[in-house]
């Protein structure tokens, strides 16, 4: 209960009639008041559909049955990032601070600035705050709220920052390694944090027990790190152990929070769901997840209880690929199929209680969205919708110029490999490229020609037999290429690099992917015979196809994002303009389709290995008000 709330009972009934009036339950005698507002985000790390599919038949018999999935308010999350697929800690960090981010950064921008999470908010408004994991402490979700780093491995400088600048009311988790003063239960060189903690007021603790008694005894502080690492697996443990387990610490977590008359924000992460989609693991991941459902479960019949709390609950992204394909009753596992060990950009749930939860009804919003919920009720003022910021998820809807469409059916047959439209939109920091279509997974390849400078007679007019680089899987798709120079314009195209992807392959921007990327094939970018690797992301939506056809998926196919440097390396010129075309070819790359972007005319067949002419390509400028700055508001041009 908060004290406010008491004292005003107490104040009531020093009045004399020992009764608070009907409808005075407000800290301020207000009775539309009510309790101080809360907001609690709950992240099911890599809990994707499948894990939610696997989940609820396991325990329900049925898929949509957690009880997360009861929630009044169900939308859908966009997960990809400016790297491309995401990873936990770009994730957290914009739903911790509403700004988009490279992986592995820690609550820092693309420009490495510190950006205020939603618990520095919290603490600048008088709110109280708290992190419960099953991870460390300092891992990469709980980390991105409570702390700032370049990386996302920087766990001692992150326990640091935990226990010395931004100390959140409550923590709750593993990573107790981190903390611990020097000694074998410890990675420190030195006396730790423990003490530090308890000499501001935090009741430390180390097993459930411990916890218990704190929360018995009124702590209004509380740190347990119940772990070296990780918690124990919810499979792995045993009756007997002494880690508190997920519903447990969150309980500690709200009692402790609300024992005054402040707001609180609390970040509560099922966090090794993921580490069971990693490792392909159907029983840890149904496992996490159902500890997780209880503890959504937990929290909203509390929140409901006390009044006033908004409740979100998500994913920061998918891990595995994870598909039910034979259902089984309730008590069995499901028959799955997982594609890989990674994560990948399939959409994920969001699901809301309490006032503001409500726009993401129905509505498929991006993580910045948690954010900009949670400030606003932290704020008391209306919702700041996110603005557009295009960023390569592999949905194609938010770039601003469809620049050439498909006028043949694919020779590959339907339902394989297809392009449908290129789609193209410039912003400050790089050009999004998209290629809309239908993409096998392991097999054949798509590559997207660029000539920066198209008329200035650098890199190649025809690439059949012009490249020569066969290190490398996709620098020998490209040295493959039957491809010959468009002919009948009056504009030289000559490429000088190529995004390429070869099986589906989506590398983050950090990556240099063996499958694909962006490569150089002339200097300064790379050479013929030695293609520079250069930085881009590539990421498909939820259209590329496994081994089965899939219908086509209008919107969704390849994005890509280059930054400027990598196509300007001197800086965007004043008056600079990018041309470029799009092709399907198959996996060693000498075969062309007949799916090219701009379009092969009406009817035309397979080229297949002979050397064939681009059917053409667009112009895109980039600064079309040469003030030097990049707008790219003016619609591409194609140019046969
Ligand atoms: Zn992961």
């Amino acid at each position: 209960m908060w004290t406010r709330a008491l004292a005003i009972l107490s104040v009531t009934a020093a009045c004399g009639d020992g009764l608070p009036a009907a409808g005075d339950q407000g800290p301020d005698g207000d009775p539309a008041a009510g309790p101080p507002p809360a907001v609690i985000v709950l992240i099911g790390d890599g809990m994707g559909g499948g894990a939610l599919d696997a989940a609820s038949l396991y325990r329900h018999g049925a898929t949509r049955r957690l009880f997360m999935q009861t929630l009044p308010y169900q939308g859908e999350v966009r997960t990809g990032g400016p790297s491309g697929i995401t990873d936990s800690a770009a994730a957290a960090s914009v739903m911790a601070t509403g700004v988009y981010t490279w992986n592995g950064r820690v609550a820092l921008d693309r420009d490495a600035v510190a950006v205020e999470t939603l618990i520095e908010r919290a603490r600048d408004r008088g709110w109280r705050s708290g992190v419960v994991t099953t991870t460390s402490l300092p891992h990469a979700t709980p980390a991105a709220f409570s702390a700032h780093a370049i990386g996302r491995g920087e766990y001692l400088g992150i326990a640091n920052q935990q226990a010395r600048t931004t100390r959140p009311h409550v923590m709750l988790g593993g990573g107790a390694a981190y903390f611990a003063p020097q000694g074998p239960g410890s990675v420190r060189a030195d006396g730790g944090l423990l003490g530090t903690l308890a000499g501001v007021g935090y009741t430390v603790v180390a097993d459930r027990a411990g916890l218990d008694a704190a929360v018995a005894d009124g702590a209004t502080r509380l740190f347990g790190a119940f772990a070296f690492d990780h918690l124990t697996l919810v499979a792995d443990r045993g009756a007997d152990s002494r880690e508190p387990d997920l519903p447990a610490m969150a309980q500690a977590a709200l009692t402790t929070l609300d024992r005054d008359d402040d707001g609180f924000f609390l970040m509560i992460e099922g966090g090794r769901i993921d580490h069971g989609g990693h490792a392909n693991d159907l029983i840890d991941v149904v496992q996490e997840t159902l500890a997780f459902d209880d503890t959504v479960a937990l929290v909203t019949a509390w929140a409901r209880a006390r009044g006033n709390v908004t409740i979100l609950v998500t994913a920061d992204h998918e891990c595995g690929g994870l598909e039910v394909v034979t259902p089984r009753p309730a008590g069995e596992y499901s028959g799955v199929r997982w594609r890989w060990g990674a994560h990948t950009n399939a959409r994920v749930a969001i699901h809301g209680d309490g006032p503001g939860a409500e726009v993401i009804a129905g509505a498929v919003v991006d993580h910045r969205w948690v954010h900009a919920i949670a400030a606003a009720r932290m704020d008391g003022v209306a919702l700041v919708a996110p603005g557009r910021e295009p960023i390569p998820d592999g949905e194609l809807g938010d770039l601003r110029h469809r620049a050439a469409g498909q006028d043949v059916a694919s020779g590959y047959g339907v339902g394989f490999n297809q392009l449908d439209a290129l789609w193209l939109d410039a912003t400050p920091r790089g050009l999004m490229v998209g290629v809309e279509g239908l993409f096998e997974w392991n097999s054949n390849a798509i590559e997207v020609w660029i000539d920066v400078d198209p008329g200035a007679g650098t890199g190649m007019p025809g690439l059949a037999a012009a490249i020569s680089d066969r290190d490398g899987t996709a620098d020998a798709v490209l040295s493959a290429s039957s491809l010959g120079a468009p002919s009948g314009s009056g504009l030289a195209f000559g490429a000088d690099l190529a995004l390429i992807a070869v099986g589906g392959a989506d590398p983050h921007v950090e990556d240099l992917a063996d499958g694909g990327g962006l490569r150089g094939l002339r200097v300064p970018f790379g050479a013929a015979e030695d293609l520079g690797w250069r930085r881009a992301a590539l990421n498909f939506g939820a259209v590329r196809a496994r081994a089965t056809p899939l219908v086509r998926m209008p919107g969704q196919g390849l994005e890509a994002f280059v930054p400027w440097v990598e196509l300007y390396p001197g800086g965007v010129p004043v008056g600079a303009r990018v041309a470029l075309a799009a092709v399907l070819v198959n996996s060693d790359g000498g075969h062309t389709s007949n799916q090219a972007l701009p379009s092969f005319p009406a009817g035309t067949a397979n080229p297949g290995r002979v050397v064939t002419p681009l059917p053409g390509f667009v112009v895109y400028e980039l600064d079309s008000n040469a003030d030097g700055v990049v707008d790219g508001d003016a619609p591409p041009v194609i140019v046969r």
